[in-house]
């Protein structure tokens, strides 16, 4: 054994991540079950996933070396369905990280009442920094590790943070060929071409921008294209981008967005048809001659109607909730805010709208993808929108009332929903053996 095997960096991060979402994904679930007044044993069940699965990854890179990269796919329940949720790849992917995020796709599929369980996956690695042929050879071999655990009936992964359209289309082909025939239910976030829903790339964007608007209405912060409501969005990836763009068609004022280099602001509202331009050309929002710079994480702090963090978690924490002056927080992200940010804004008056319902329009085109799959029929991309619209808006009315009825915070009674329904259909099934 050589000395660089013997000092090789272990691949998992979680000792020195700065905050784990899993803690406040385990306290929001604590606080539901006291809330529900459910015993220790449903807790200490809906507490683990059911499943977890590390994988190694073996790759061959461009230049011939090996590198063995780290993979998981956590399942954390099954009472309502097949497991569901994306696939992240980001260099701060550990096994903590995916159990949170599992976590949150069990209560977001039950709050949106879609009928799945939750589950996530993630590689630990920056895709920024390998070739397309690397990626599909990564994505290949983690489908051909977790290919005993997933299927349309078992678990189906979507994209995520780093993944795309064609790593679906990947991830499809491999589990295809190695089944001997085409199984598009496998997965959804597929390009068209093999069986993608329409609409399902702009959806979360479009579950999200909805969510804003109602909240804001229901708020009494004013009402799109009578009064002049502005926004921040956190992000400009498929969801921050998406989302910004169907504000400013809404009427909103968009006032600022970021990305990972920085962020452009302007008090009049940005140009954003302009700003998608500059960024498909300069991979940036930096440098757009239609605003000021700013530093990225004062966007989080500006005077704004609605902020939208659309990008990782623990954005807004202890260390910046107090700053945060925003009127509604909408989490484009999942697990954007920690809980002793959630906390801090409660007591400033700030209205938290969580993630496992501002961000669902994802995963609930995601269920239209499957089902549409399974029966080989497609619907115009109007019915698909419209659907979208109808649950999202449903889940809205019923969280925020749900929320005035109880006094409880929108994650309160959105997590306590979701709880409610997941532990009816375990206790309706009863425990085997
Ligand atoms: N990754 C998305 C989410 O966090 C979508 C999951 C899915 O469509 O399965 O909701």
């Amino acid at each position: 054994m050589t000395q660089d095997m013997l000092t090789a960096p272990t691949p998992s991060r979680s000792s020195s991540r700065r905050h784990s979402p899993l803690q406040d994904a385990q306290m929001q679930l604590e606080s539901a079950i006291h809330t529900l007044g459910y015993n220790s044993g449903l807790h200490a069940i809906l507490s683990r996933p059911r499943r977890e699965m590390t994988v190694s990854i073996p790759l061959r890179r461009d230049d011939e070396s090996i590198e063995v990269l780290t993979g998981y796919r956590v399942q954390h329940n099954f009472s309502r369905g097949p497991a569901k949720g994306g696939l992240r790849y980001s260099p701060g992917v550990d096994i903590d990280e995916v159990r949170a995020l599992a976590m949150w796709m069990t209560w977001k599929c039950a709050l949106l009442d879609v009928p799945y369980g939750g589950a996530k996956g993630g590689i630990t690695i920056d895709p920024r920094l390998y070739s397309r042929g690397e990626l599909e050879r990564v994505t290949r071999r983690y489908t051909s590790e977790i290919l005993p655990i997933i299927g349309p009936e078992r678990d189906i992964p979507a994209p995520d943070i780093g993944t795309d359209e064609q790593t679906m289309a990947w991830m499809m082909d491999t589990f295809s060929v190695s089944a001997g025939f085409t199984v598009p239910g496998v997965v959804t976030g597929k390009p068209h071409s093999v069986g993608g829903s329409l609409g399902r790339a702009s959806a979360t964007s479009r579950g999200v921008v909805q969510i804003a608007l109602a909240a804001v209405e229901h708020l009494g912060l004013g009402r799109v294209g009578v009064s002049r409501l502005t926004a921040a969005v956190q992000g400009f990836g498929k969801v921050g981008a998406g989302a910004a763009a169907m504000l400013a068609d809404a009427g909103v004022t968009v006032v600022a967005v970021s990305d990972q280099y920085g962020a452009v602001h302007r008090a009049s509202g940005l140009d954003i048809p302009a700003l998608l331009t500059h960024m498909s050309e300069t991979g940036s929002v930096v440098g757009f001659s239609g605003g000021d710079e700013l530093e990225g994480t004062a966007l989080l702090e500006l005077d704004v109607d609605v902020l939208i963090p659309a990008a990782v978690e623990c954005v807004i924490n202890s260390g910046n909730a107090d700053r945060v002056r925003a009127r509604v927080v909408v989490e484009g992200a999942n697990g954007p805010t920690t809980a002793a940010a959630d906390r801090i804004l409660a007591d400033k008056g700030v209205v938290v709208v969580p993630d496992i319902l501002a961000n669902a329009g994802g995963v609930v085109v995601s269920y239209f993808e499957w089902v549409q799959g399974n029966q080989a029929y497609w619907w115009t991309e109007k019915e698909v929108n419209e659907r979208l619209s109808t649950r999202m808006i449903a889940a809205w009315e019923q969280v925020a009332q749900s929320a005035a009825e109880h006094k409880v915070s929108l994650r309160e009674a959105a997590t306590c929903s979701a709880v409610k329904r997941v532990a009816q259909a375990h206790l309706t099934r009863g425990l085997y053996p």
